[in-house]
């Protein structure tokens, strides 16, 4: 699964719970930017600690 956000097909290895949206699942570098925003929280998701490591 590739991260959604525009221009950007790193895979999607992190989920963010936002408040005022549905959940979304991004990669890692789009998970750094939105998760320092108010109240979202960035979970990485089950499996991709490999991923996270190569970063
Ligand atoms: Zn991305």
């Amino acid at each position: 699964m590739e991260c959604p956000e525009d221009d950007c097909t790193r895979p999607a290895s992190v989920e963010l719970h936002i408040p005022w949206a549905e959940n979304r699942t991004v990669c890692v570098a789009h998970a750094r930017v939105l998760g320092q925003r108010d109240g979202v929280v960035a979970d990485p998701t089950p499996g991709s600690a490999a991923e996270l490591l190569e970063d």
